[in-house]
């Protein structure tokens, strides 16, 4: 019966003269999203945009992927018909039938939107006449204006579409249309998260990661790359940087004070990032850290760990509570991966009593004994991209 999707936009479409370019970041991002099925139109008609698979059972499976798009609130499978009143009354029949086979439906109601002005029926008139049609044809129902158990909605443009069903979908904004960050991808809960947040708000994703291999596993490194790919459903393409931390985990278990270990390493994955960020147009770094959960996630120790670089640093969970974040995790699919248990930063590094406070000064005092520009550089130069 429905033969193509009708998409809308939420804030996409309020954003007056850039409107144009959200539309085409969104229609780019659709078809990504849906490139593996053939001979897919994607159309606006008159402000709305449309996909209409040649292949009709490719409808529900397009929708699953399309409903992973930032910038879109609702999906509709609809009917689309020509602008003839006879047609329309027919298709109208066809989904209420469809409707009540499936549901226990006892009210309803017509919403005609006309975008076509020049149809010559205006909308609450049509809105009666299409209700007495479905009055005519069903006598178990009736209308119920204020809370119907089903809408039927007509939406006359050059075409007509008739439907009924609102899918809610992701909302956000397009993928792009925010600039790009820098993720600092761990094999955690958070960061996963946090960079499914900001690519929510139209951030482009690159992502980071630092393993101590062979401290830790090979099963870590391949566990950031599923998270990385689960992501990319939503995100589009995500590089994917992994660096080897050992040299300089190594120099810093030589030359410096064990508890500090972590703030030392942490400012250290902030320049490699900035570095990174700087090489390659990226404007931001984003981490999943979420105050007060773990030893450097202290006001104290961000302080420090910031006072590295000049790069913002977006922490996009970081008034959440653990639940909250498990909670999206679970719903955009990454915790079953997040909770597998390979660490990606090994034990033998790891400080026995880490200070919660650190005071820059002790920082900087122990980082005169290392020689950060060459550390950075060695491990950069084996980056490995996938
Ligand atoms: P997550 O659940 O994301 O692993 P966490 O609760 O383990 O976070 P921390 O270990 O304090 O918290 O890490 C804070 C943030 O620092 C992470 O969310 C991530 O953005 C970044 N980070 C930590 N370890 C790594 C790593 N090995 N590679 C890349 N980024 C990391
Ligand atoms: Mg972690």
């Amino acid at each position: 019966m429905y033969n193509l999707i009708a998409v809308s936009m939420g804030e996409v479409a309020l954003k007056g003269k850039n409107r144009g370019y959200f539309e085409k970041k969104l229609i780019d991002r659709i078809k990504r999203n849906i490139k593996e099925f053939n001979n897919v139109s994607i159309f606006k008609d008159q402000g709305k945009v449309f996909i209409e698979p040649e292949n009709k059972e490719d409808l529900d499976m397009i929708i699953e992927k399309v409903k992973k798009v930032f910038g879109i609130v609702l999906l509709s499978p609809c009917i689309k018909v020509e602008k003839n009143v006879d047609v329309i009354e027919k298709s109208v029949i066809e989904l209420f039938s469809h409707l009540v086979k499936n549901n226990n439906i006892k009210t309803f109601k017509v919403q005609t939107n006309r975008t076509d002005k020049e149809f010559e029926i205006k909308s609450l008139d049509f809105n009666r006449r299409l209700g007495g049609v479905i009055l005519t044809n069903f006598t178990d129902v009736k209308v119920d204006v204020h809370n119907p158990d089903v809408y039927i909605y007509v939406d006359i443009k050059t075409d007509c579409y008739i439907y009924s069903e609102r899918i809610k979908t992701v909302g956000g904004l397009p993928i792009g249309t925010n600039g790009k960050g820098l993720l600092l991808l761990s094999g955690g809960i958070d960061s996963p998260v946090a960079g499914y947040m900001m690519a929510k708000r139209g951030v482009e994703l690159e992502a980071l990661y630092f393993h101590t291999y062979p401290f830790s596993s090979e099963r870590a490194n391949e566990k950031v790359k599923k998270l990385r790919d689960l992501l990319e459903d939503y995100c589009g393409k995500v590089k994917l940087r992994s660096i080897n931390m050992l040299e300089i985990h190594k120099a810093i278990k030589a030359n410096c004070e064990e508890r500090n270990t972590t703030i030392l390493a942490r400012r250290f994955m902030m320049r490699i990032a900035e570095k990174i960020s700087k090489e390659n147009g990226i404007h931001i770094l984003i981490t999943g850290e979420s105050l007060g959960q773990v030893a450097s996630q202290t006001i104290e120790s961000m302080c420090v760990i910031e006072n590295a670089v000049e790069i913002p640093i977006v922490k996009p969970l970081i008034g959440m509570d653990k639940t909250e974040i498990v909670k999206i995790s679970q719903e955009i699919g990454t915790f079953e991966t997040s909770i597998l248990p390979y660490e990606d930063c090994c034990q033998i590094f790891a400080p026995k009593h880490p200070v919660t406070k650190p005071k820059l000064e002790n920082i900087l005092e122990d980082e005169k004994n290392l020689d950060i520009e060459n550390l950075i550089d060695i491990v950069m130069q084996a980056a490995e991209i996938s």
